[in-house]
């Protein structure tokens, strides 16, 4: 045991070695010293607890090696979508284009004027860059945005109504994954529910026999990740918007994605817009910016100045409020509604959703020759006709014609090809279809075709030539 413990190399002479040398460089002395310490401390306490009986100085190295490595690698990172599900939300919902995202970066290094009025040269207010562009639009007198569609929803109720009763139809007493339930955020607002209807109808008078003098609003929730069909019954908002206005209560929409353009005519379900929704009469519109607006994570509230204003002076605003990053983004966003003709070159979302299956079978046709050049007889390609999904709880019953690659390895299963494409470098997320793994080329870009390719290589353990 003696001469375990006097074998365990110094660090003097493991910081000699070239790999040490190099990470020091890269990573810093006092980083790696720490790593090597706690290294070396863990093997002293093994060889007292016998668990070692030699000493290999090369593995100890490369152990060590293997460490500083694994812990400046980040656990938060880019991953491959080949699910075929568009707004994902576990992969991140929507993402920003090429374009998007080069102006964004550029001014991430440097000081904007987020709250700065270059105008007045003093201190101004960080919602106003971007009023404008929602106004014109979305078509609202005003607008304001927080943290997230959830945060929008919670600050509008307790701003409006707060101690007071809220209306809402049973049929759209909705859970939206991720625990957002509308009940529970009615509660957390301060407001008290009062449920009208039943669930599958609720009529005009069950909102009007409802209202008392302890009426705070009318909250009307788009039931955007499932449909009632069959025997079933909603009131129309304009309708609403008559008995609101009759007895002066707000009339508020959570429309949950948020589209801005009518996708009817892609052959996708007709779902209202946010400028039908305003025109339609209701006060204040909350909606989401990462789902089909294709922007990034917050929630958008417009509506009646009167009622938009009191939220801004809300000190909840504070605390939900949103930063430069999600601003820039969402100033780019919306800008990109200004010209439907470069939409698809600008939103992601919108073109993936909107692309025609033609076009994702040329791209799945280009992954799958470059799979077919790989040699290898253990692996079977079979390009296939698919359907992807919109996600984000958005079009629900609507499929997606797309194309994708079926992938079969001699010897291995499915799952055992799914895992190994998930724990890749950068991993591919895919499907299992029909017992099989599955690729959707929906929602993959063509310049990470060499990441699949690569990975599947590795998989049959075929080397690059
Ligand atoms: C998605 C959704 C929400 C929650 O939006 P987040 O931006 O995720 O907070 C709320 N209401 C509806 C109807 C939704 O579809």
């Amino acid at each position: 045991m003696k001469d375990l413990y006097k074998n365990i190399p110094k660090i003097d002479n493991i910081i000699e070695n070239n790999q040490i040398k190099n990470r020091i460089e890269q990573y810093g002395r006092n980083f790696v010293l720490n790593i090597i310490r706690e290294h070396l401390d863990s093997i002293r306490e093994n060889i007292k607890n016998n668990i070692i009986s030699r000493i290999d100085e090369d593995e100890i190295i490369n152990t060590i090696t293997y460490k500083i490595d694994s812990e400046n690698k980040n656990k938060f990172k880019k991953v491959v979508n080949g699910t075929g599900v568009v707004i994902h939300t576990n992969l991140g919902r929507s993402i920003f284009s090429e374009e998007i995202s080069q102006e964004i970066c550029e001014n991430l290094s440097s000081y904007t004027n987020l709250e700065y009025s270059l105008n007045k040269g003093e201190r101004g207010h960080r919602y106003e860059h971007i009023n404008d562009i929602i106004q014109k639009v979305t078509g609202a007198e005003d607008s304001v945005v927080v943290n997230n569609n959830a945060a929008a929803v919670l600050i509008t109720l307790k701003t409006i109504a707060e101690g007071k009763e809220v209306i809402v139809s049973r049929g759209e007493l909705v859970e939206i994954g991720g625990s957002f339930r509308i009940p529970d955020v009615i509660k957390q607002s301060g407001c008290i529910l009062k449920e009208v209807g039943t669930t599958n109808k609720t009529h005009l008078e069950d909102y009007e026999n409802a209202i008392t003098e302890n009426t705070g609003a009318i909250i009307k929730i788009h039931t955007s990740n499932y449909k009632i069909v069959g025997f079933s019954q909603s009131v129309e908002t304009e309708d609403l918007k008559k008995v609101s206005s009759k007895y002066n209560i707000p009339l508020i929409e959570d429309l949950g994605s948020g589209m801005l353009l009518d996708l009817s005519s892609y052959g996708l379900s007709k779902e209202p817009t946010v400028q039908e929704t305003l025109k339609n009469g209701i006060d204040i519109v909350t909606f989401s910016g990462d789902k089909l607006l294709g922007g990034p994570q917050c929630g958008v509230i417009v509506g009646s100045k009167k009622y938009i204003r009191k939220i801004k002076i809300n000190q909840l605003l504070r605390a939900l409020r949103v930063d430069k990053f999600t601003i820039m983004a969402l100033e780019q966003t919306f800008k990109a509604y200004l010209n439907i003709d470069t939409i698809n070159n600008k939103i992601p979302t919108v073109r993936m959703i909107t692309e025609s299956s033609d076009k994702v079978k040329i791209r799945a046709e280009k992954l799958f020759a470059e799979l077919k050049n790989i040699h290898s007889n253990k692996l079977e390609v079979n390009i296939k006709q698919c359907y992807s999904k919109v996600g984000g709880g958005a079009y629900p019953l609507d499929k997606l014609k797309s194309w994708g690659l079926e992938i079969v390895v001699d010897g291995l299963s499915e799952g055992e090809i799914e895992e190994f494409l998930r724990n890749n470098d950068v991993p591919i997320i895919i499907r299992i279809e029909e017992g099989k793994a599955f690729i959707d080329c929906k929602t993959i870009i063509e310049k990470d075709y060499s990441i699949i390719t690569n990975s599947i290589k590795r998989m049959l353990g075929v080397t690059n030539e």
